[in-house]
């Protein structure tokens, strides 16, 4: 989908807005969350502007193993992976989404709870 002009994430993804990146390639960039939850708290972003998981099809299998593949690369260069982390995406209003272009939460550094709250 096209870069969406009020998307907060799509100005990150542009440069427009500042972050603190952790990894950018040709399809991903992934940076530190401005209100961390966990000792490690990283977003992993495409940066093509998907809403959500709801809109993800078939054809999106090569990003989101890509993304799932620099989230476990990260999770290494942080030094969480031995103990374990947590990959969360939200979806929606009741699923506590706030920003409208799709992103994976990498929390680690503590334990976590389950279910989550
Ligand atoms: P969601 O609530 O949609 O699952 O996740 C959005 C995340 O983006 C939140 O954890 C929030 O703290 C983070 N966030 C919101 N605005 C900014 C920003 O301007 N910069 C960064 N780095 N993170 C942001
Ligand atoms: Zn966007």
């Amino acid at each position: 989908m096209p870069s969406d002009p009020n998307c907060l994430f799509c100005k990150i993804v542009a440069g427009a807005l500042p972050s603190t990146p952790v990894h950018e390639d040709d399809r991903v960039i992934a940076f530190r969350d401005i209100a961390p939850r966990a000792p490690t708290h990283i977003l992993v972003v495409p940066r093509d502007h998907i809403p959500s998981a709801a809109e993800l099809t078939e054809n999106d299998g090569p990003i989101l193993g890509h993304l799932f593949a620099v989230a476990a690369q990260i999770a290494r260069s942080e030094g969480i992976a031995d103990d374990g982390y947590r990959i969360v995406t939200n979806v929606g209003r009741w699923g506590g989404q706030t920003v409208d272009h799709l992103h994976f939460h990498l929390m680690g550094g503590r334990a976590f709870e389950w279910p989550p709250g």
